[in-house]
């Protein structure tokens, strides 16, 4: 399974080689799904806030950023729980509710850390094979699939909706039909790192508004209003998307207070730090900057997307900043070619998808850049 460090790897390697590209800076990283609008400028200012008290513990608690946060969702600050990025959060919810003995129960394309949390705990991963029915939504869960797939030994359900690699998402509907099949004693963690950028019809903006085509409830995905329904459901969320504060390393987990007690005995006492929880409360103050990234990214998505399919390639739906997309062939050559005229995308080979590489959506020149480096390297165009 390809890693950060294989990213850097061959962003290194992408340095060396491209002609005239003389440093990182003139690469065009679209391999990590980070976001190119940057964050809220109120953050950088936050952190700049913080240089004269780089002596000081953080707060512990991060009391208020958890104040921030509850405000935002309409929760208790005692469902809350902040982790060094969601990575941290999905890891530790493994060491806490599994171990030798038990089940951890995801998708086949479900995301890459979920594996890694069963194995890190010593748990027997039980991997889904089994794909939607949904031709609109290949690679995506079979939360049907998934649900039979629960066995008296599973502690844990790993869900990510969207879901990183494949960009793919399922209803509120479906996870409430879902839950109501899997017994009260097993945890199912929603991951929803993408949360904040997904506009499919009836779901409303980060802001609170409606979201451009927003029509009726019916399509919504996010969890939250099923916390109240269902105690064992677990939802993460991430500063490192829509919020572009990635470096920072900032996630946190929503869920009923008994569950967030356990998480809090467990975690780091400092696992966030100063700037950081200061950055966080600063960017959710920023209404106006998230959904105006968010709004850029689902513009430049649905170009992107588009320009692909006008190329002839199978570009998968997606609610998220990246799109999937299949070449038809092994995609190693392609992206080899590519790390040389300087564009880093993800190869899916790990995921046993060799035929896909998984692109980040940029900005506009961005996106023109990309497509250019494709015409030039893709059999058809030569
Ligand atoms: N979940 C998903 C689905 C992701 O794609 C990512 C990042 N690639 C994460 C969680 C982890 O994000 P972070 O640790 O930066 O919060």
């Amino acid at each position: 399974m390809p890693g950060a460090a294989d990213v850097q790897g061959r962003i290194s390697a992408a340095a060396g080689r491209t002609p005239g590209a003389a440093d990182a800076a003139q690469l065009l990283e679209l391999g990590s799904n980070e976001n190119p609008y940057g964050p809220s400028p109120a953050a950088r200012a936050a952190i700049l806030g913080q240089l004269d008290s780089l002596h000081r513990y953080p707060d512990p608690l991060g009391a208020d950023l958890k104040r921030a946060l509850a405000a935002r969702h309409g929760v208790d600050a005692a469902q809350i729980s902040l982790g060094n990025g969601s990575h941290e959060l999905l890891m530790q919810l493994a060491q806490v509710f599994a171990g030798a003995g038990d089940e951890v129960v995801f998708s086949r394309y479900g995301f890459a850390v979920f594996s890694l949390a069963a194995q890190a705990a010593g748990a027997t991963a039980r991997v889904v094979k089994a794909l939607p029915r949904d031709a609109a939504m290949p690679l995506g869960h079979d939360l049907d699939a998934i649900a039979a797939a629960v066995t008296p030994a599973t502690t844990l359900v790993y869900l990510a909706n969207p879901n990183n690699p494949t960009g793919t998402w399922f209803s509120r509907d479906a996870l409430a039909a879902f839950m109501a099949r899997v017994p009260p004693a097993v945890i199912v963690v929603v991951d929803e790192a993408y949360a904040e950028m997904v506009d499919v019809q009836g779901c409303t903006s980060p802001a609170g508004g409606r979201m451009p085509g927003a029509a009726d409830a019916d399509a919504a995905t996010d969890a939250l209003p099923l916390l109240a329904w269902f105690p064992n459901l677990l939802v993460t969320r991430t500063f490192s998307k829509a919020y572009a504060l990635a470096g920072l390393r900032v996630g946190y987990l929503i869920a009923a207070p008994g569950l967030v007690a356990v998480m809090e005995r467990v975690r780091e006492s400092f696992n966030v730090n100063g700037p950081a929880l200061a950055a966080c409360v600063a960017a959710l103050g920023d209404a106006a900057h998230l959904r105006a990234t968010c709004e850029g990214n689902a513009r430049q998505r649905a170009a992107l997307a588009d320009a692909l399919r006008v190329r002839g390639l199978c570009v998968l739906p997606s609610q998220t900043n990246f799109v999937l997309v299949e070449f038809g062939a092994d995609t190693a050559a392609i992206e080899a070619a590519l790390i040389q005229r300087g564009v880093v995308l993800r190869p899916m080979a790990g995921y046993g998808l060799p035929e896909y590489l998984r692109i980040t959506v940029g900005t506009a020149d961005e996106n023109r850049r990309l497509l250019a480096a494709l015409d030039a390297v893709l059999p058809q165009a030569s």
